[in-house]
């Protein structure tokens, strides 16, 4: 048995779950990754496939069979509350789903969830000690254009939860419709699933994978570039940050330009200032990042000793 104080983080999504035991000095343990496709095939049986997965971790785990708690980042809005996961187009069985209250039952321990991109800035503003920042955004470019705001030491969640949701302000003139239903929205041009379609018509015999690699000087990519950082661009001439955080699956392909990426974001940038004073810092991210950050939220929560709160990041570090 392990001597430490540890909960089960899990970081959910469309197409991998990611497990892992985070201590409470946040070193991890028992990384696994897992396919989610085959985890929600029962449509209805969301809450059981993941406590049954759950309960398989720990039985194959026995080391960590008794976590404090359950730690959950979803691809997904979530209510202010951090109880319920609203819209999840990954994971379309989680809508509307009562998760924290449905799945506690199911395990007999106390469950948290969270939107997928702000445990991975959590672990970001940990690893780069930005805590005492006022004012830290984060973009990250996967599948969509995944965005977190922290204030004060606290993460935004706005009058419904759902700040931050950058991908989906309307940009003029796009006529491209969102996942959302809205026409026009940010991430229909700024993602990685448009990448994906400019792969398909202007480079279909290539992989995505080496579309940087073997295409960096073609225009429609370096236009893909611009739009990622217009969307950028846009939160920093709002909020004026102290520090950017970028970050995503699209900028850790294979020779991303991530300087031309800079250039674009300050071209874009009010002159002289945000501008003249931009802090940029890349993600560290990795697969373990959003487990990692999964078990730092739990902790913060339980020390707070406010289930539902999820707001203040800075006393959560004292006992680090
Ligand atoms: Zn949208």
């Amino acid at each position: 048995m392990l001597e430490k104080n540890y909960v089960l983080g899990l970081d959910i999504g469309g197409t991998n779950i990611r497990t892992g035991v985070v201590c409470d000095d946040f070193s991890l343990y028992g990384f696994e990754m897992t396919s989610s496709v085959d985890l929600f095939r029962a449509p209805g049986g969301e809450i059981q496939a993941l406590a049954s997965h759950v309960r398989g971790y720990c039985r194959r785990h026995a080391e960590f069979a008794f976590p404090r708690a359950v730690s959950i980042g979803f691809p997904s809005t979530i209510n202010k509350d951090k109880t319920e996961v609203l819209s999840t187009p990954n994971l379309p069985g989680f809508n509307k789903l009562a998760v924290v209250e449905l799945l506690e039952k199911e395990l007999g321990l106390p469950v948290y969830i969270n939107r997928d991109v702000n445990l991975l800035m959590m672990n970001d503003i940990h690893a780069y000690e930005l805590e005492k920042a006022d004012i830290v955004i984060g973009c990250y470019i996967g599948t969509g254009l995944g965005n977190a705001i922290c204030i004060g030491g606290q993460m935004l969640r706005g009058k419904n939860g759902v700040a931050g949701e950058l991908g989906h302000v309307p940009v003029l003139g796009s006529k491209r419709v969102c996942q959302c239903g809205n026409v026009g929205c940010m991430e229909t041009i700024a993602s990685g699933k448009y990448l994906e379609e400019l792969r398909e018509k202007h480079f279909p015999k290539d992989s995505l994978a080496g579309l940087f690699r073997d295409h960096a000087d073609s225009p429609v990519l370096k236009e893909y570039v611009e739009y990622l950082a217009i969307a950028v661009a846009l939160e920093i001439n709002i909020l004026d940050p102290d520090y950017v955080i970028l970050g995503g699956g699209v900028l850790q392909m294979q020779d991303f330009p991530i300087e031309l990426l800079e250039t674009y974001i300050k071209h874009h940038t009010r002159k002289p200032l945000p501008n003249d004073n931009l802090q940029i810092v890349i993600s560290k991210q990795n697969q373990e990042s959003g487990v990692i950050g999964a078990g730092m939220d739990a902790f913060r929560r339980m020390e707070k000793g406010d289930d539902n709160d999820s707001t203040c990041i800075r006393p959560c570090w004292s006992y680090a």
